[in-house]
């Protein structure tokens, strides 16, 4: 390959994603392909079979359909695609993304009942069942993994046990967790989780993926709300064909996350990956504390994703001016997204390891403007 100028990236991506990628990562995105050759196809089919391997799946009974689209087009495409006429679904939501999926069954005009925990607290198990146990018409449950907008991590085993124990599908949107924390799908009893290409897998942005039970998605054929959106559709055309999309793929993009996932495994697989961000997270964590910053959430709900941190409360801190002190020094991180608090979020997924948090907490010392004399 003969190429003048390959730019370096200026600074670390330390937000959910799109977050910082591996060189190679972006390399393999430099050819072009035809979507409905072999050669391409191919790729696609990898990339389906690799989701299930790095999920313990079973080919036989569990299948996965790749859409176009940023996550939540994924996560619309499921509620769209799944929910008879006939359907109500419960949302656990405490957060943004929860909040999210309400949002969608209403755009749907599906039947839904939301359970909001508030943004600091997770769902209580009791309620959870008894409103199951109250309302036979409920049957679809969806809740998220990791609630990106704290870092919250709900406790999806427990929650599973309490819908499988009340016969309800179960959904559930991993997406910033899939791929950095072990997730037990079959056992969880979890029947449509939604993921995207560009978080814990580490690819690019471009399509989000869906892993799913066989036989609930079978019963699919003709509920979906949407033709481009439709799951049971893109499925049926990627069986059939071998790895084809319905409408324009993003090849690049695919190519892309084929080569992210050779590296997912290169690393060690799910596990080695989410030591690596746990040690990540706990070395931000550490660091921020020392130079006086507190996290909102209690460390027994974190996830090692992202963090939220309060903001200091000293006259004269602004977020916008911390935010370019650290990027100049290499670093862009995220606002915060809670109401009622003022905070500022620090991911640390992607191609980031420990060192680089370090390097981060002596960047943050310095860009402590507010601490400096004058
Ligand atoms: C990133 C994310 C999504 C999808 O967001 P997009 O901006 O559409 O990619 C959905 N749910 C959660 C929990 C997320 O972190």
């Amino acid at each position: 390959m003969n190429i003048k100028y390959l730019p370096e990236n200026p600074y670390l991506l330390l937000t959910p994603g799109p977050l910082s990628t591996s060189k190679a990562v972006k390399a393999s995105m430099l050819r072009d392909w035809c979507t409905w050759d072999e050669d391409y196809n191919s790729i696609v089919q990898q990339a389906r079979s690799e989701l299930l391997t790095i999920s313990n799946l079973d080919a036989k009974r569990y299948t996965t359909v790749l859409m176009q689209g940023s996550g939540t087009f994924s996560v619309e495409s499921v509620i769209g695609s799944v929910m008879p006429e006939s359907g109500k679904l419960l949302v656990l939501a405490n957060g943004a993304y929860g909040q999210r999926i309400a949002e969608i069954a209403r755009y749907l005009k599906i039947q839904c009942e939301l359970y909001d925990a508030g943004d600091l607290e997770r769902h209580q198990l009791e309620k959870v069942n008894s409103i199951l146990a109250g309302d036979s018409s409920i049957s679809h449950v969806a809740v998220v993994h990791c609630e990106t907008t704290t870092g919250m991590l709900n406790d999806i085993e427990a929650i599973g046990e309490v819908v499988k124990k009340n016969r309800r599908t179960f959904i559930v949107d991993a997406m910033s967790s899939f791929g950095g924390i072990p997730i037990d799908v079959e056992n969880i009893g979890i029947d449509f989780l939604i993921s995207s290409a560009n978080k814990c897998i580490q690819g690019v942005p471009g399509f989000g993926f869906v892993v799913g039970k066989t036989s609930e998605l079978e019963k699919c054929d003709g509920l979906a709300r949407s033709l481009s959106l439709d799951l049971f559709d893109q499925w049926k055309t990627m069986e059939e064909g071998h790895g084809k999309w319905r409408f324009t793929s993003p090849t690049h993009v695919v190519r892309a996350f084929r080569q992210a996932l050779i590296e997912l495994n290169t690393e060690g697989g799910i596990p080695a990956r989410f030591q690596r961000y746990a040690e990540n997270q706990r070395t931000l964590v550490n660091g921020m504390r020392k130079l006086g910053f507190e996290t909102l959430l209690p460390d027994e709900f974190h996830s090692p994703i992202i963090t939220t941190f309060l903001s200091p409360n000293a006259a004269g801190y602004d977020f916008v001016r911390f935010y370019k002190e650290l990027k100049v020094r290499g670093f862009v991180i995220y606002p915060g997204k809670v109401t009622n608090y003022q905070c500022f979020r620090i991911g640390n997924i992607g191609e980031v390891r420990p060192n680089d948090m370090e390097a981060l907490i002596s960047s943050v010392r310095e860009s402590m403007y507010w601490k400096l004399p004058g």
